[in-house]
């Protein structure tokens, strides 16, 4: 299972609509962490977007805690206000941690035009590629959002390995690979519930049903 992660603190820039329910305090990401470490599970964790907090606050509590992480930077905020720096991408991956690409400015990759498919798989990729000097070949899908032409699309294009936000545990290597997005309103128990992947019943099937909608739509 994988745990997702967007901001943590106080935000360093002007949030989308929406976004506020995706920062946590620091508080709950340290207790969010310790739960992790502490669950003997064998559980990823992921952050998107490319926030500073990532590596002002993420990347810090990952080493107290023992644990390693994928980051998906968005190429687009590279070096903007609130954003990673080119450096601090480069350090993250000298930590340990791993790169993935999130796309170049934060859009929806359903129903792509070509010259936009071409920026946010493409040239978002080469920018993060560039960037870390290695190849990026993972990606996190911007809003959970995909159908069937944007997983054939990161196919074509090489991808080794993408991920939605459609919750669960999972077996295997499933494409796309699941994630649980934790929010400002998660509690400890709720994360404790997903680790021992006891959600209950009636989440689970809405999450089923949710995730057959998009793979099929
Ligand atoms: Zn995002």
């Amino acid at each position: 299972m994988i745990v997702n992660f967007h901001g943590i603190g106080t935000p360093a820039r002007d949030l989308e609509p929406g976004e506020g329910k995706y920062w946590i305090s620091e508080g709950q990401y340290d207790a969010f962490l310790g739960l992790i470490a502490g669950s003997g599970a064998e559980v990823g964790i992921t952050f998107d977007d490319g926030n500073l907090s990532d590596y002002a606050l993420g990347a810090p509590g990952l080493a107290r805690h023992g644990l390693t992480a994928v980051f998906f930077p968005l190429a687009g905020r590279l070096d903007t206000q609130g954003s990673l720096s080119s450096g601090q991408v480069r350090e993250l991956l000298s930590e340990g941690h791993r790169i993935g690409t999130h796309g170049y400015s934060h859009r929806s990759w359903i129903a792509m035009a070509p010259s936009v498919l071409e920026e946010e798989l493409v040239l978002a990729r080469r920018k993060l590629s560039d960037t870390i000097d290695q190849p990026v070949d993972e990606a996190a899908i911007p809003f959970g959002r995909y159908d069937r032409a944007t997983l054939a699309a990161l196919k074509r294009l090489g991808y080794r390995r993408v991920y939605s936000s459609d919750g669960g545990a999972f077996a295997g290597d499933p494409h796309p690979v699941p994630r649980w997005s934790v929010q400002s309103g998660t509690t400890e128990a709720d994360l404790e519930a997903f680790l021992n992947d006891d959600e209950g019943l009636y989440p689970r099937l809405r999450r089923i049903a949710s995730r057959a909608k998009k793979t099929w739509l």
